[in-house]
């Protein structure tokens, strides 16, 4: 990851997002390339490849990072003489319209065949107006609201002169030590699919070449979730049946939405890197899901191979070139080493032309090639970027992000508590709130959770505040923790001392808000965890908390699934705001005193333990599984699959979420309980709010196949619905359930259904459901 610093736009101007963040985009901006389009993009393109010299087409293929271009010095610096020479194909993370600008001059002016470059960035969720991690994302269950942060997203950083972003991140993890799992949809294919489809709909819109959309990389390709013990960068060893099965799909619906680009992963698969990987890139991508775009590697992911035991650097280019790869991010292992490769025939021409066509393709469906100014209009960026009416935006999103794991007594929403203590070392922290890959947040003007409540409740409730720990008592640890200028403050005080303050306070209040958790870096790249606790020193600021007997919210951050047994017994309510975005206080603030009722639901496990991890709802049953009366509670059985010391349930299963009305599920119906061929099942459910609150419930299908030619998970999800009712409301809820819900991969990977018995279970989470058998036959 390479880091820099955003450079502050100042942009206070309001603009209405209401023109291009309402629109829905269903299909892929494929679909609107007509024959004589694309015809002409192949005429243009070839003529333009006819004119390149070699080492002109190697620099296509070349993505070094921007380093530290100033402005002013853009266009003296030595990644401009490169350019200037035609070795360079595009530029990532480098931020500022001005920049981007004079460095594109160059490459238009000086380079003798004007190629424009392409700019990309980790615009992962959000450019500077920021919206939750995409773990977060996920939780809304909500891909039109997805959709709308993309889109924001896109349109911010193409008014800042970016047009292509490496999101979405999809790769399904059922691994919570592993960091990256906040950048991603968590452990669900269906779920993550949905994201994947929304994110890249949101990025490039209908048509690419508009100057408000931006070329969307879905990555890491493929099976980056999947990591050893949860290492980041570890070995992956998977089934092929797994890896199409559960793995694969959110990758494929990201190429069926027609995203232009994909990420190699730095992992290997079945024994070769990804970046190297013939089977993956071209057997897979190219050849099995048709996909037409271009494929970057990850950051130095050719040179990488080298370590992994591929040979050296010429053999590890030459690797992943026949492999499909066709831009080098970082590494210059194209550009040092294709030339002699291509003479000694481990290469040929044709494959480094088609890497070529691929990247100039992009760029002409960027529009580029017309105005390779396109992105870079100065107005936009200055009226654009962070504007009050994006930030909105992120605020209702962040609120619809939030989980309810416990409300004891109904504590929340808060009401009539005059004296609120809010307490915790990331209860005042502003830079924390984005959460990890937010390179162009303004993460010191994002709002903290104190000033969000003082903001927005302030004039009615007296606030009062301690820090009451540190975020560790290992100051190493909390230094690794805070990378990227996410400052922690490490108070100097002794550890007696921050306790005695925050009891002080708390004894004063007539309820404790516990802002506690994981900082933004103990999640994310190179961020992995044996212990997915809350560290010690917040621990015990709870249990000192706990013994003033007053009530205590706990606002939990958290960029991955944790494990928080303890605190589920102390606390009287949880809120799970994951890392809400740069209007983090505010969209809390909504949702604690119920400006907002929370409805957002887990999109992966929460173990009781570490060690049940990998822990997923969508398991295999074995043929000793515990009976369900025993695993409900928990109780060990001698020679069934279970632990001696730990239930097999988790602690919070996946779609769980309460909200502060109850739903109750009644009158499940099937329009038929015998089915036969392409006929559609409708499944209805009446679903009542029987609570005192109007809210939105997450209406959750899951089928089982009961018999197979193959063994399945014991529950799978096949559809959701986010339904608003009115306390007191009912609504039936109808789904409809077609054969194509019950293809699955077989062991010789053929993708059909199979003629049996099912189960179709409807609920509010993976675990508590009611459900019915049907017989459907081919
Ligand atoms: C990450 C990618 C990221 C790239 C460029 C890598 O370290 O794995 O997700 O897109 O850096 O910043």
């Amino acid at each position: 990851m390479l880091s820099f610093n955003p450079k502050l736009i100042c942009c206070a101007l309001l603009i209405s997002v209401a023109g291009y963040s309402q629109e829905v985009v269903k299909q892929s901006v494929l679909s609107y390339q007509t024959k004589e389009y694309q015809s002409k993009r192949t005429v243009f393109v070839n003529s333009l490849l006819s004119k390149m010299t070699l080492d002109e087409k190697l620099g296509q293929l070349n993505l070094p990072g921007a380093g530290d271009i100033t402005t002013g010095q853009a266009q003296s610096s030595d990644i401009a003489k490169k350019i200037e020479e035609g070795k360079v194909g595009g530029l990532f993370n480098i931020k500022g319209v001005e920049k981007i600008k004079e460095v594109q001059r160059v490459a238009v002016e000086k380079s003798r065949l004007k190629i424009p470059l392409i700019f990309g960035m980790d615009v992962i969720h959000g450019y500077e107006t920021n919206f939750p991690i995409p773990l977060g994302l996920a939780s809304s269950f909500d891909p039109t609201i997805v959709q709308q942060s993309a889109r924001i997203a896109a349109n911010e950083a193409s008014a800042d002169g970016i047009n292509w972003t490496f999101s979405p991140m999809v790769d399904i993890s059922r691994d919570p030590r592993w960091g990256r799992v906040a950048e991603g949809g968590g452990e669900d294919p269906y779920l993550g699919s949905e994201m994947a489809k929304a994110m890249v709909f949101g990025y490039q819109g209908k048509d690419l070449s508009l100057n408000n959309t931006i070329l969307a990389c879905v990555k890491h390709f493929a099976l980056y979730g999947g990591a050893e013990a949860g290492r980041d960068y570890n070995t992956v060893d998977m089934s092929h049946v797994r890896m199409y099965n559960e793995y694969f799909p959110p990758y494929k619906a990201a190429v069926d939405a027609g995203v232009g680009s994909v990420m190699a992963s730095f992992n290997e698969v079945d024994g070769i890197p990804a970046t190297g990987n013939k089977w993956l890139m071209t057997e897979v991508l190219r050849n099995q899901w048709k996909f037409k775009g271009f494929v970057v590697t990850d950051y130095t992911g050719i040179n990488e191979m080298i370590d992994h035991g591929m040979g050296d650097l010429q053999q590890v280019s030459a690797l992943a070139m026949n492999a499909g790869v066709d831009m080098d991010m970082v590494g210059e292992g194209f550009l040092t080493t294709l030339k002699k490769s291509l003479q000694e025939g481990k290469v040929n021409l044709t494959q480094i032309n088609t890497a070529v066509k691929r990247i100039l393709e992009a760029k002409y469906d960027l529009g580029l090639f017309q105005d390779p100014y396109k992105y870079c209009d100065v107005n936009r960026a200055k009226t654009e970027v962070y504007s009050q009416a994006n930030r909105d935006v992120a605020r209702n999103i962040s609120a619809q992000s939030m989980v309810l794991l416990k409300n004891s007594n109904e504590i929340l929403p808060l009401k009539s508590q005059k004296n609120v203590a809010v307490i915790g070392p990331l209860a005042d922290n502003a830079e924390n709130m984005p959460g990890t890959w937010s390179v162009a947040a303004k993460h010191k003007d994002a709002i903290s959770l104190l000033a969000g409540l003082k903001q927005t409740f302030g004039n009615a409730v007296n606030f009062t505040y301690a820090k009451g720990s540190n975020v560790d008592y290992d100051a190493t640890f909390e230094q690794n923790a805070a990378m990227f200028g996410k400052n922690t403050y490490r108070d100097s005080r002794s550890k007696e001392e921050m306790l005695k303050e925050a009891v002080d306070v708390a004894s004063k209040a007539d309820v404790i808000l516990l802002a506690i958790g994981e900082t933004a870096e103990m999640s994310g790249e190179s961020s992995s965890r044996t212990n997915i606790s809350i560290p010690q020193a917040q621990k015990d600021l709870l249990v000192e908390l706990k013994k003033t007997g007053k009530p205590i919210v706990l606002v939990l951050f958290a960029g991955r699934a944790m494990e928080i047994n303890d605190e589920t017994k102390l606390a009287d309510a949880i809120l799970n705001v994951w890392f809400p975005g740069s209007e983090a206080g505010l969209a809390i603030s909504d949702v604690l005193y119920g400006k907002v009722n929370p409805s957002a639901k887990l999109p992966m496990t929460f173990p009781r333990s570490v060690g049940q991890v990998p822990i997923f709802y969508n398991h295999k049953n074995t043929g000793r599984p515990l009976d369900s009366e025993k695993t409900e509670k928990c109780e060990f059985q001698k020679f069934r699959s279970n632990y001696l010391d730990e239930c097999n349930t988790p602690l919070y299963p996946f779609g769980y979420g309460l909200s502060y009305t109850q739903f109750a599920y009644n009158n499940l119906n099937l329009s038929s309980k015998n089915l036969k061929g392409n006929q559609t099942l409708k499944v209805s459910v009446e679903l009542k709010n029987s609570g005192k609150y109007e809210g939105a419930e997450i209406v959750q299908l899951y089928i089982r196949d009961l018999v197979g030619s193959n063994t399945r998970p014991v529950k799978e999800l096949k559809g959701f619905q986010k339904i608003n009712l009115k306390a007191g409301e009912t609504k039936t809820v109808v789904f409809n359930v077609t054969p194509e819900d019950l293809k699955f991969y077989d062991n010789n990977l053929k993708y059909d259904w199979e003629s049996g018995e099912f189960e179709i279970f409807i609920g509010g989470d993976s675990q508590k459901t009611i459900s019915q058998k049907i017989t459907w036959n081919k």
